[in-house]
């Protein structure tokens, strides 16, 4: 590339850059994925170091985060600047990292952490009391938000140290708090947060501290320095981590020595391997050298450390072909788009599929079909098209036009008040039948077991299937079913005992799974524990139901017009009539188990269960499912792989250890 080519692709990648890290740092709300963002950063710091006339003071190469010129909060500058951390994609990068701290000694060794992926903060201690604390904003000044760190449970207001310490660590979201947010905001028919990172940062900027102390954030910290002397405290990482700990602040649940870069890729493997393990996200392993000592002697970039660098974990992503868009209608009507894909294989799965959300992310990629795009898989979250090669696109593929139509049932799509969603309002729309069946099923509804998507489409191409009261018909056709393909004796048998089996399930299962507007698990829950019985939901008034805490007036209403809708009472009657009789979870539960409201904090793996279904365990036996210890906690059940941190903040009578689930005495 030429310098005249170059500079001008320069001038076209700092614009985006910038613009996308605005609604990042400032917004929090991202409208380009990281890894789009990491591309076009690494093609500007490679035309940079081609040419390097080109690099100003002001690119997105030099500076830390992004300016706060639209932040509410008090600016403060930080007594030490701070940085950002250079990134290690591989092997031979860390390698080479090792290599340059090789130049300055020859006597050092390692000391690696997850990287977590929250927001930076620092911590400023007088005479051992919490006085300031600041957002990391443009690494020179950051916001003050002291009043909302005072909410966070695991960041101390005093500690048993006189000196004047600045701490810097990360504040995040335990994954199983980003769940309950999100569906908050899905209930209130707000926007959701895009990711954990975003709900901890959209969160500590919030000017009323009740809501960071509702979020249940929480704090690691993992850096000291004596603000006076500008002396690290305790010399070396690994005795800064102890002392911090004992201090009483959140640490790393594993982080540990490595005497040289081998070791360090051992330990990456091992922690790495261990991620998705923990309640809270990690995108990398930070890997520093132990002793801090030696850090004004190796130096800093204006942007990194140089003793220290972040080894990202590969991306899960492959190129593949564009076939074709198509919208989907879900149960609330609401039209999502899809990719259909050349068939790629991705950290070994066939992924032919993938979300492209709405209209507006398909022409913000501008989109078309023929294109060679990106897909990127991330944990347990359905593929997503991220980018898109220009270069490969050839001339005829033509601009993609938005659907007006609903494919099933052939009813104009409408947007409500320029929302950026389109919507099929045709309540007898087979699409929005059929999500609305799926989601009375799933799991976390009805947990009907065995009836699968493919099934249930096929009864409602029978006919058999017009509302979810006909699953519970579904036994009267046992000679029908018999003779469908794939059918025999047993498979019937077993699926007409599963339906059976959830007639009596708990209310807050069925109220869920009728799919009320703004209705989601959580307010199912409550309306269950607070009512008792569906009839008194059913009969209540919206002064009573506004009378109640965490129903505000959109849900209140919601719930109102649900039941007033004929149509709606039929279909439960019909329920009833066929047995469905659900439970409220406290008439079922035996209140005498020993965690019947109950405070009680998980760590570590519970064999049998995943995170999320050890919550709902306990819930269901009235326990309050806490994320971090406080002094009400009742009790720390601690699986395999603990985490100690919590192991050493709780009085050792109330650690209930519990390898299995079939262990539990309750
Ligand atoms: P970074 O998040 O990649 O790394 C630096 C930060 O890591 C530090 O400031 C610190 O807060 C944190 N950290 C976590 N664990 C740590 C540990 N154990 N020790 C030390 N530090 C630790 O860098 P950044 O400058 O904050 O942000 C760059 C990232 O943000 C990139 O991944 C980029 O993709 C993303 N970004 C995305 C967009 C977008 O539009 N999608 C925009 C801007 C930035």
């Amino acid at each position: 590339m030429k310098f005249k080519e170059a500079k001008l692709r320069v001038i076209e990648i700092r614009k985006l850059l910038s613009k996308w890290s605005k609604e990042y740092y400032e917004n929090n709300a991202p409208i380009v994925d990281d890894l789009l963002y990491d591309e076009l950063l690494f093609e500007l710091s490679f035309l940079e170091e081609k040419f390097s006339e080109l690099i100003i003071k002001d690119s997105p190469t030099q500076i830390v985060g992004s300016p706060l010129e639209s932040s509410s909060f008090l600016k403060t500058e930080h007594i030490i600047p701070m940085l950002s951390l250079k990134n290690a994609f591989n092997n031979q990068d860390l390698k080479h990292f090792n290599k340059q701290i090789n130049e300055f000694t020859s006597d050092y060794n390692y000391y690696v952490e997850p990287k977590i992926d929250g927001l930076s903060i620092s911590l400023l201690y007088k005479n051992g009391n919490l006085f300031r604390a600041l957002t990391r904003g443009d690494g020179m000044i950051g916001e003050d938000v002291t009043n909302n760190v005072k909410q966070i449970k695991n960041i101390p207001h005093k500690i048993n140290n006189l000196s004047n310490i600045e701490f810097r660590g990360e504040i995040y979201i335990p994954l199983t708090e980003f769940e309950v947010i999100n569906e908050k905001k899905f209930e209130s028919g707000e926007q959701l947060f895009a990711n954990p990172r975003n709900a901890a940062s959209g969160t500590l900027r919030q000017l009323d501290p009740q809501v960071v102390s509702d979020r249940n954030l929480e704090a690691i910290i993992y850096w000291a320095m004596n603000y006076d002397s500008n002396d690290y405290v305790w010399h070396t990482q690994s005795k800064t981590i102890k002392e911090i700990s004992k201090l009483g602040f959140g640490t790393f649940d594993s982080s540990q020595k490595a005497s040289n870069i081998t070791e360090v890729i051992k330990a990456i493997e091992i922690i790495g391997s261990d991620r998705y393990k923990l309640n809270y996200e990690i995108d990398g392993i930070v890997v520093k050298v132990n002793n801090s000592d030696l850090y004004p002697i190796i130096g800093h970039t204006s942007k990194f450390p140089k003793w220290s660098i972040a080894y990202k974990f590969p991306a899960k992503i492959e190129e593949t072909i564009l076939l074709d868009i198509f919208p989907t209608v879900g149960r609330t009507g609401r039209v999502t788009y899809n990719a259909k894909l050349k068939p790629v294989k991705i950290d070994g799965t066939i992924v032919q599929k993938a979300t492209l959300h709405n209209a507006d992310y398909i022409r913000d990629l501008d989109l078309r079909i023929g294109d060679t795009v990106k897909i990127k898989k991330a944990g347990e979250i359905i593929p997503k098209v991220i980018s898109v090669s220009l270069k490969k696109r050839k001339k005829d593929f033509k601009i993609w036009k938005e659907f007006n139509k609903c494919q099933k049932c052939n009813k104009n799509f409408i947007r409500k008040n320029n929302e950026v969603d389109q919507y099929c309002i045709n309540f007898n729309c087979p699409s929005i039948l059929l999500e609305s069946i799926i989601h009375f099923s799933s799991r976390e509804a009805m947990n009907i077991e065995g009836l699968s998507t493919k099934q249930i489409e096929k009864f409602i191409e029978l006919n058999w299937i017009k509302d979810v009261s006909d699953i519970y018909k579904i036994k009267n056709r046992r000679e029908e079913l018999l003779k469908l393909e794939g059918y025999q004796e047993k498979s019937v048998t077993s699926l007409i005992n599963s339906i059976e089996k959830t007639k009596n399930n708990y209310l807050s299962q069925l109220l869920f799974g009728l799919g009320i507007r703004h209705i989601g698990k959580k307010t199912s829950k409550d309306l269950s524990n607070k009512f008792h019985s569906l009839d008194i939901i059913i009969n209540s008034t919206i002064e009573t139901l506004l009378s109640q805490d965490d129903l505000g007036e959109v849900k209140s209403q919601s719930i109102i017009k649900y039941f007033n809708n004929k149509k709606n009472i039929k279909l439960l009657k019909d329920l009833n009539s066929l047995g469905v009789n659900p439970k409220s979870k406290f008439i079922d539960v035996d209140k005498n188990n020993k965690f019947f409201e109950k405070k009680i904090v998980i760590t570590g793996i519970i064999e049998g269960l995943n995170r999320i279904e050890a919550k709902n365990y306990f819930e269901s036996l009235g326990a309050n499912v806490m994320s971090s210890i406080s002094e009400t906690t009742d009790f720390l059940i601690s699986g395999k792989n603990s985490s100690k941190n919590k192991l050493k903040k709780i009085d050792k009578n109330k650690v209930i250890k519990l390898k299995k689930i079939n262990d539990l005495v309750v």
